[in-house]
Formats: structure tokens, sequence, C-alpha cells
């Protein structure tokens, strides 16, 4: 049968790895599945081999599909190697000597839905990794009064369409060039780039249609072509460089590891070194496997062994010794190199992915290292601190090391596609320590804000009860009900809360004094705790007898303590209403002109 890697083989080039990302429901699957679909070609030679985790296609089939967009002899690259798994999770899982391990990334954008939370979460990854993209605006079947054409090329189809669809396609497609460029990519529709490396290529496409999938392919062939084959020249024969893309465990094999292969070749019974959780992982391949071809798949049989294979490819290696080798980690071939030098090789791109950690900060435990750096750069960019960042599922021990946080807000564990232990589950609760679990980063990250968000609005919330709050009210002409003991008024509030039990103060000029405190409110016959601005109340004072200390038309205020009014200028001006800001001024006016430094 023959397999890709024999052509790879022989020339020395090997397939550039594409990996498919976008917002959910944009499309990928869909994509991807158009793309497998339209190019199984049964029985026919060099037709697509599923891989572990990754389907290859060879160059004449992408050619049969691009049809005359393509010539084959254009190229020497074997074809386009692609993970099965869409999504920036795999993606950022997927590295390769502190790169991304995908040569070429396909984002997928709905063209009626435009860019959305997890499309700029990917341009980030994509941006941060340096992996040169195509976007696929998906879709455009679903334009109003679109008349399909499948599998045809899109510029073809497209002209086919009437005016009014074209134009409606054209003002979503410059919505998306407008979107690339406000994160700073310079970007065109594809047929007009000239230099893929500084432009970023728009090419419509239809998942369910086909249209615009021979495009796809040419571009993403074209672009592998024209930059990248230097770094798909590789040493064919040499030892084999890998990543994990999972850590399974499988019937008749105990833990695997799927792994794609970018680099040389791994055979049967070498030595391989592995990323661990705790240390790298020394280890003798017991098999080699690949997916059974469809046709002969049994489903007790459904991989086929093999003594040796080349990158790249995607296969799964049985070893002893597996079970604490980490999704995203580098796997090594030894061969004849020293073994030491290679475990230290590992060891070395393993601590390159090592998030950086603060003495204060939250816990981070993601299912691979890819995504946990992903996270972690998410959380720089959105400021949160970290104090522990790990992969695997949250245990006991994450949680003790979660409440010893001295602040509340970073009592708190993010985990990213990862388990709760039961056991640590009861711990939380017993413990105070708040768990956000997601498979989507941005969710993780917005969940938490909100939730320290909510923290600090009840933080405030408590403050501002236990703080006394500026009013001013004014004693109303012929509302003298008691004289004193306690004085009782009708008042006019004029601006902030008055409160029962704070202290009432008189300015004479900018002096003010304290005439006594304030007993009760009743408002419209009825005993309350407080009354707002622009109510009139009857007020009971302790202390002052009307005619003497106060008098009708007299205008009082709330005694402000000077810490009070401190904390409320500096710290709640935002969080009380404008009226009470603006008693606040006064008073703080008025005791400032005797003492600058007042409430400072
Ligand atoms: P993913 O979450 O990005 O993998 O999106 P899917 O591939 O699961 O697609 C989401 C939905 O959109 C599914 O119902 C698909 O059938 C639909 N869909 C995807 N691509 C197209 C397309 O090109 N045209 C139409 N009409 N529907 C599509």
């Amino acid at each position: 049968m023959p397999d890709t890697n024999t052509r790879e083989n022989e020339r020395g080039l090997r397939t550039p790895i594409v990996a498919v990302l976008g917002h959910v429901d944009h499309g990928k699957t869909s994509l991807l599945d158009k793309i497998r679909g339209s190019t199984v070609i049964e029985g026919e030679a060099g037709a697509i081999t599923q891989h572990i985790g990754a389907t290859a296609i060879p160059l004449d089939v992408v050619s049969k599909v691009a049809g005359s967009l393509i010539d084959p002899s254009d190229f020497d690259l074997p074809g386009l190697l692609f993970i099965d798994t869409p999504g920036h999770h795999s993606f950022t899982t997927l590295r390769s000597r502190g790169g991304a391990l995908a040569d070429i990334a396909i984002l997928v954008v709905d063209v009626n839905d435009g860019f959305q939370p997890q499309t700029l979460e990917a341009i980030n990854i994509l941006k941060q990794s340096q992996t040169p993209f195509v976007v696929a605006a998906n879709k455009i079947d679903t334009i109003p009064g679109w008349k399909p054409n499948e599998d045809a090329p899109v510029q073809q189809t497209k002209e086919a369409q009437s005016d009014r669809v074209q134009s409606a396609l054209d003002e979503q497609l410059y919505e998306i060039i407008g979107e690339l460029s406000d994160e700073g990519f310079s970007a065109d529709m594809y047929w007009r780039v000239q230099d893929f490396r500084g432009n970023i290529g728009v090419v419509p496409v239809s998942a369910e249609t086909g249209e615009g999938v021979p495009d796809l392919l040419t571009v993403l062939m074209g672009l592998a072509q024209r930059y990248m084959k230097e770094d798909m020249a590789i040493d064919v024969t040499g030892p084999g460089a890998g990543t994990v893309l999972e850590v399974k465990e499988e019937k008749g094999f105990g833990t695997t590891l799927d792994v794609v292969l970018y680099d040389g070749t791994i055979r049967e019974d070498e030595t391989i070194v592995v990323g661990g959780l705790d240390d790298p992982i020394v280890t003798d391949v017991r098999a080699i496997l690949k997916p059974r071809p469809l046709a002969e798949i049994r489903t007790e049989d459904r991989f086929e062994k093999v003594d040796e294979i080349a990158a790249a490819s995607g296969v799964k290696i049985a070893a002893p010794d597996l079970d604490d080798a980490m999704a995203g980690a580098p796997v090594r071939v030894v061969r004849d190199r020293d073994i030491e030098e290679v475990i230290t090789e590992v060891r070395a791109e393993l601590s390159e992915i090592e998030v950086e950690t603060q003495e204060q900060g939250v816990v981070v435990k993601a299912d691979t290292l890819g995504s946990l750096e992903a996270i972690a750069n998410a959380m720089d960019e959105a400021e949160i601190p970290i104090m522990r960042a790990e992969v695997g599922d949250v245990a006991p021990r994450d949680i003790s090391v979660a409440s010893t946080a001295s602040e509340d807000t970073h009592k708190t564990i993010l985990a990213f596609n990862v388990d709760v232990l039961a056991d640590a589950e009861k711990q939380a609760e017993d413990s105070d320590v708040k768990l956000f679990e997601s498979g989507v980063i941005y969710r993780l990250i917005e969940e938490y804000e909100e939730y320290v968000e909510e923290l600090e609005r009840a933080q405030q919330e408590t403050v501002l009860d236990n703080i006394t709050r500026p009013a001013r009210f004014q004693i109303l002409k012929d509302h003298t009900f008691r004289q004193n003991d306690p004085a009782v008024v009708g008042v006019e509030i004029l601006a902030g809360t008055v409160k029962k039990n704070s202290n009432v103060v008189k300015f004479d000029g900018n002096d003010p004094t304290r005439v006594g405190q304030l007993k009760g409110i009743q408002e419209q016959g009825d005993d309350v705790d407080e009354a707002r601005s622009g109510n009139r109340v009857s007020v009971a004072i302790d202390g002052p007898t009307v005619g003497r200390q106060i008098e009708e038309g007299d205008e009082l205020w709330m005694e402000l303590p000077e810490k009070h009014a401190k904390i409320l200028e500096q710290e709640l001006a935002d969080d009380i209403p404008v009226d009470e800001l603006e008693a606040l001024q006064m008073y703080l006016d008025k005791r400032r002109k005797r003492d600058p430094f007042w409430g400072k």
C-alpha cells in the first residue's frame, strides 16, 4: 500500500502539519470532514491515509481536488497533514521545541457571525506562536439567495451568483478583513495576496457544499511550498522527535501515547525519553501502532503494528511506565545519542513551558502543558496572578494550597479540562476554596473575573454599611413638633442619606458644632432607619433645643468622622450617588477651609 511517508523518506521533505482553529460552531469540524471526505478516493493510489489523531492528504489528492488551480509539478512537498482535533486546545497542546507543532493554521470564521471571543483567542495564540495562517470565511452558502455549485473553486461559484448575492458576500468578507486589521494583520481576499508572509489570505468556503475547498487546499499547499520548504527538510533517518497528543489507556497495550512525530523516525524496541509529571520518563518502545485501513477494521483489532515510522505522522506508541506522561510533552528517540543528553533536552523543553508564578495568586490546573501555558498567557493579559500552575486533575493537595492564599479572591482554583477528584471537591466546600471548571479559556477567566467583582461588590457594601454617609438637611418652617428631649422637627433632605444613630452638626461659617444625635426618623408616620435625598421626614434629635442650638430654617449635616470622609473620597467615590458625592465635597470644602489636610 502506498504510504505518504515512503515518499517523505525519499525526498527528505516532510509533510507540513495543519491545524484548524476558530470559534465554536463556526464549522471547524465540518470543514475538516469536508476536506477529508472530498478526498477519500476509495481504492485509488495516493488516497488519504488515516494516522493516529491526524489525516494525511497527499499532493496527488490535493491536486485532484484543486483541479486547474494547481500545477502539481510546482510542488515537491508531499502533501498536508491535518490534525484531526480542531480547536485551540489541541493546537496549544501540540508544541514542538518551544513553538507550535502545527506549521500552518486555518482560522475558521463564520461569514455571518464574524469575529467572536474564541476567534480572538485563537488569533492571540497564533500571534504568540507566530504560526502563519489563512482565514476560511465559512458558510458562504448561507448568504441569502446563494446558489451552490458543489466543490467548485470559489471565484467561479461567486461569479455565478446574482449581483445582490455577490455584494452581500463581499460585505461580510470586508467585515472580516476589517476585523483582522483591527488585530494588526493586513489581510485581503486570497487571490489578491501576493506575499502570504506579510498578509493574511481570506478564503471564502462552505464546509457544507465544498465550495472554496479547492482554493483552501491550494493556498495551504502554496504557502507551505513557498515559505516553509526549508523547515520541512528533515533528516528522515535521524532519531525521531514528537509531541504527545494524548495519553490513553488501550486494551491489550496498557497506557499508550498518541504522538505526532515531526522529525526523524521512531522504531520498535528503541529507547525513548518522554516528558512526565515529575521527571522525564525513560522507556523502551514495545509497539508502534497505526490505524488499520478502514476496509480492514475489525472492532477488536483497530491497530496495525509497524516496525518504523517517519515524520510527519500521527502514531500510537505502546511502552511500559507511561502513566505519568503528559499530553503536550516532548518525546525523543535516544538511538545512538547519550541518554543523559536527551534527558536534559527533554527537561529543558519542559522547563520552557513552566509558568511564571508569584507569591500570591490563584491555583491553575490544566490537562496539558500547552493549555497550561495558554491559560497562563491569557491570565497574564487579564492581570490575574498565579501562585501555582500544574498539569493534572484537581487533588486535595491543590485545595490545601489554594486555601493558604491570604486574599479571598485568590482562594480559587481554575481548572481547565481536568477532573476534580471526589475528596478534593469535598475539601473545597469545607475550606471555602472556590472552584472554576471549564473547557474554554476565556470562560474560565470571565467567570473568575465576575466572581472577583461580586466579592468586591459585597465587600464594598459591607464597608458602605459601616460607614457614615454624607447628608445635608434643612429644618422646615413651622415644623417643630417638640422643642427638646429630644427635639422633633420636620426636615427636608437636600442631599445624601440621613441615618439613625448618627451625630448631627451645624456649621457656623466653616466651624462645625455637634448639636446632638439623630435618634429616630419617621417617614409618613412610619419609623425608618434612614431616608434619602428629596424626602421630607420628621427627625428626633437628642441634645439641642429648638430656638437655642438649632432654629427652624437651619441647615444641618450628618457628622462625618474624618476617617470615613477619607475612605469615601478616596475609595468609594464611584460607588455613592451623585448627590451624596456633592454633599461630601461641600462638607470637605468647609472642613478644609480650616484645615487643608482634613480627611487626606
Ligand atoms: P465547530 O464547532 O467549529 O466544529 O462547528 P461544526 O463543524 O460543528 O459546525 C457547526 C454547525 O454549523 C453544524 O450544524 C454544521 O452543520 C454547520 N455548518 C458548518 N459549516 C457550514 C457551512 O459551510 N454551511 C452551512 N450551511 N452550515 C455549516
